[in-house]
């Protein structure tokens, strides 16, 4: 981890279905974006993991990729999962969740925001304001004991739910932190609203209460609450209004993909899943079998990540051209959006992956361009 020459060691898993197929454009398009800067380079290692590589082998994240995994400066996992290829309890494939828990990636962090061009399905003009950051519990919650659930005589079944102090505070001051970082970079205050259902249960009680104990500790983000089901009304009805939403790991799971869904689809919806020492860079999307091999997918997810990457990177190693990279990045994204000739089938346009994906990569700043990629 973390190195004095700023070479940073980049692990890479292809995953399932389309991942292949996006993965390959994505690592152009950081090379290129990269290779304008002093100061860093990336080095890219693969790694097997993945149903594919369950089905072939046996073993859907070797202790190896574990491992080597572990050693990288940050993870580029791609969409990860095939329908067909079940663990013998008929569960999915799903190494990504092991990731998050052997690392300890406790925040799940997707931005919800609407890229111009995108298809938005909510009408309000306010739509194009829509900017918030949703971060999800990732190790515990109700995912904390997944494995343990029970059927009993075919009668009943039970899941438990499991919030720690600990995790909570590192959950919440992590919130917090970037509220402030939003703000400093927006230029207006921070908001942080916890979201769980502790009218009703002693656990989001519990989960409520931390996160009143670490709201006094940032006096200059405001923070505030909401049930979860009236989140999900919010989330429809007057989404521009939030910031910061932090909430328990099944309940992020659910709102996560509404959050995808406003932003027009999930083909631009990137996410991360942070702890203190590691980090995993993810498309929301999974391996879209049904379009596997067509060159069609969107890689703009994929990307997105990609970008997200680079600027934890720079924040993690206070390395500014890194921050600056992965600015770029977005900005690049934004740019091939905005024009109706850049966008792929889920977004009603004609691009393939490999084309969209070069759009991005003309559209870079260091690439000269003029900020439209009419060209392509
Ligand atoms: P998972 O449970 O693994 O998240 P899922 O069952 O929700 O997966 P996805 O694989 O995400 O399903 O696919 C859902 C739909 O969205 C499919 O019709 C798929 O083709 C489409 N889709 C997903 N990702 C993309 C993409 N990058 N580009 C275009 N379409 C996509």
């Amino acid at each position: 981890m973390g190195t004095l020459s700023n070479s940073f060691k980049i692990a890479v898993f292809e995953g399932d279905g389309i991942g292949p197929e996006i993965t390959k454009p994505t690592l152009e398009i950081l090379k290129s974006a990269s290779s304008n800067y002093e100061g860093f380079s990336l080095d890219f290692e693969f790694l097997p993991a993945g149903a594919g590589h369950y089905r072939d082998t046996g073993s859907a994240l070797p202790k190896e990729s574990m491992d080597r995994a572990r050693a990288a400066d940050a993870i580029l996992l791609s969409a990860i999962g095939l329908p067909d290829v079940r663990y013998k309890d008929g569960t999915e494939i799903r190494p990504q969740v092991d990731l998050r828990f052997n690392l300890d990636l406790y925040a799940g962090v997707r931005p919800v925001k609407i890229y111009p061009g995108a298809k938005c399905p909510l009408s309000d003009p306010r739509a194009k304001d829509i900017d918030f950051v949703l971060v999800r519990e990732s190790t515990e919650g109700l995912f904390a004991h997944m494995h343990d659930g029970k059927v009993v005589d075919d009668q009943y079944a039970t899941e438990t739910l499991k919030i720690t102090r600990s995790t909570s505070e590192k959950l919440f001051d992590f919130s917090f932190s970037l509220a402030r970082q939003r703000a400093a970079e927006k230029g207006r205050p921070g908001k942080v609203t916890c979201v769980d259902k502790a009218n009703i249960f002693r656990s989001f009680w519990f989960f409520r209460s931390i996160f009143e104990e670490r709201a006094k500790s940032f006096p200059d983000v405001i923070s505030d609450a909401a049930y979860v089901d009236a989140m999900a009304m919010w989330m429809v009805q007057k989404p521009w209004d939030f910031d910061i939403l932090v909430t328990e790991n099944m309940f992020g799971d659910i709102l996560s993909d509404l959050g995808a869904g406003i932003m027009g689809s999930l083909g631009i919806a990137p996410s991360a899943d942070i702890g203190d020492d590691h980090a995993v860079f993810q498309p929301c999307h999974g391996s879209a079998p049904d379009i596997a091999g067509q060159g069609v997918a969107n890689p703009l997810a994929m990307i997105l990540s990609a970008g997200m990457m680079m600027t934890w990177l720079g924040h993690q190693h206070g390395v500014p051209q890194l921050i600056e990279c992965g600015q770029g990045i977005d900005d690049a994204v934004t740019r091939v959006l905005a024009n109706e000739r850049g966008l792929t089938r889920d977004l009603g346009g004609q691009l393939g992956t490999e084309e969209c994906a070069l759009a991005v990569l003309e559209a870079l700043p260091s690439n000269g361009s003029d900020g439209n990629p009419e060209a392509s």
